[in-house]
């Protein structure tokens, strides 16, 4: 049984379905909600490849994500490619249609997928999991399973309703709005600013959108006497760079928001008979560009973990769970070298928190 129909979710269903093993699905994302996460990194291409599909990549409705652009450390602009580098490029996903494919691919390789279905308890009995969850309509489903995986994302759901914790490390938030340009400005590349109290992020989106986020800590934001958009459109217009690429912006803003992006961990991933995978686990800062690939990459893992658990490898769980924390550690530390690479506001509250 999963909870969750994003990569993670998807991920572990596809894999626990190349060992043979029957698996339903539960998601509650309502498409009218904006997810966030579109820049896919290069180095997805290995565990598409893993997952079998390739096929998903090739569709021209993802755009090629070939570089970054950077602002970080001083003031200079510097164009980095991927040419260099052994995976190929990225891609600029359409993420609605990129969970779409990717749940069409599981019900075709037998996946069953309930979809607008929320979790609403767990109980055990018998050494069985009892799956109690509900539609729109408020029916109650009943499910039986050997095993449960949280993939339902920074809600940790399940870990939540088993009372576990999670470790915060930071308060980081996107403050973003997404908005429509009449010819696409960033071409293909990622842009990234550093500034006083945070940096910047845009990305193409599909129909000539654009997303741009200010990453910053939520508590050196208190309410604000302007309207968000209004506040957003006032910041960027004193970054160096990212105002000259985006020069056909401003008016017509399509959605404005504000997004939790802390970096996060569960106190306890797994026991008996389930384990949290992806974001339910852990969450990384966005600078890491890590997100999907990490939930598609634990989807598959832990489903192997799964399945070797169901056959009577009793160290299979434990196993995915080290693995997955000493990922999770080293990430951090990367991070942190990336932030003290920027040393010119080191007294700013941002920057300090990340200098230790
Ligand atoms: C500001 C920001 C920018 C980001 N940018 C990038 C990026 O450029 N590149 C990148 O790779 N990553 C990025 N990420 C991270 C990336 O989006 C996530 O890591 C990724 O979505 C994690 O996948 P997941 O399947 O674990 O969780 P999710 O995609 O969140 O999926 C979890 C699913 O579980 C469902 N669910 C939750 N509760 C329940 C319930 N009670 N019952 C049933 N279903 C439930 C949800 O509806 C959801 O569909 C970004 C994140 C943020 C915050």
């Amino acid at each position: 049984m999963i909870i969750g129909g994003g990569p993670a979710g998807l991920a572990t269903a596809l894999t626990l379905r190349d060992h043979n093993i029957p698996c339903v699905v539960i998601d509650n994302h309502m498409g009218s909600t904006v997810k966030l996460g579109e820049s896919l990194a290069p180095s997805a291409n290995t565990i598409f490849r893993k997952l079998s599909l390739e096929e998903v990549l090739i569709s021209k409705l993802h755009s090629l994500y070939v570089g970054n652009n950077v602002v970080w450390g001083d003031a200079s602009l510097r164009q980095r490619y991927f040419l260099n580098e052994p995976y190929g490029d990225g891609r600029h996903l359409n993420r609605a249609l990129f969970e779409k494919q990717l749940q069409d691919i599981a019900i075709e390789r037998g996946v069953i997928l309930l979809k607008n279905h929320r979790l609403t308890n767990i109980t055990e009995q018998d050494n069985k999991i009892i799956v109690s969850c509900s539609d729109a309509d408020n029916s109650t489903k009943i499910i039986t399973a050997d095993f449960i995986a949280d993939c339902s994302g920074r809600a940790s759901i399940v870990a939540k309703k088993m009372g576990i914790k999670k470790q915060i490390i930071d308060n980081l938030a996107s403050y973003y709005f997404i908005t429509e340009q009449s010819e696409e400005s960033l071409k293909g590349m990622t842009f990234i600013e550093s500034v006083e109290d945070g940096w910047w992020y845009a990305a193409p989106l599909p129909d000539n959108k654009v997303i741009v986020n200010f990453m910053s800590d939520s508590d050196l934001h208190p309410t604000k006497s302007t309207s968000l958009n209004d506040w957003l459109l006032g910041k960027i217009a004193t970054t160096q760079h990212l105002k000259n690429y985006l020069p056909t912006i401003i008016s017509s803003t399509t959605e404005v928001g504000i997004k939790t992006a802390t970096t996060s961990l569960l106190e306890k991933p797994g026991g008996k008979q389930w384990i949290a995978v992806g974001d339910a686990l852990c969450t990384y800062d966005p600078l890491t560009s890590f997100g999907i690939t990490n939930a598609l990459v634990s989807g598959h893992n832990a489903a192997n973990a799964i399945s070797g658990f169901l056959d009577g490898n009793i160290d299979s769980l434990s196993e995915y769970i080290t693995s997955q924390m000493a990922l999770f550690d080293k990430s951090v530390a990367l991070l942190q070298n990336q932030y003290q690479s920027e040393q010119r506001w080191f007294k700013h509250p941002f920057w300090e928190r990340r200098q230790l």
